[in-house]
């Protein structure tokens, strides 16, 4: 007895809103609903904001242990 079959599909592909403003993504600029938006997030990559943060805390060199 089986009481899963059809009825229940997933949508194959999920409509993502635009992740800077939103609005529903276009396919050609996806995820992003417009180039305007794709530019927007690709400055906020050159400009640093995602960037990794640096850690500077002791620089493990080689510290040569008197013996
Ligand atoms: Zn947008």
């Amino acid at each position: 007895m089986s009481g899963e079959g059809t009825g229940n599909v997933a949508p194959l592909r999920p409509k993502r809103p635009c992740p800077e403003c939103g609005r529903p993504s276009s396919r050609d600029t996806y995820p992003f609903c417009s180039t305007r938006c794709k530019h927007v997030d690709l400055n906020r990559w050159l400009s640093g904001s995602y960037a990794i943060p640096v850690r500077d805390d002791e620089e493990e060199g080689d510290e040569s242990e008197p013996k």
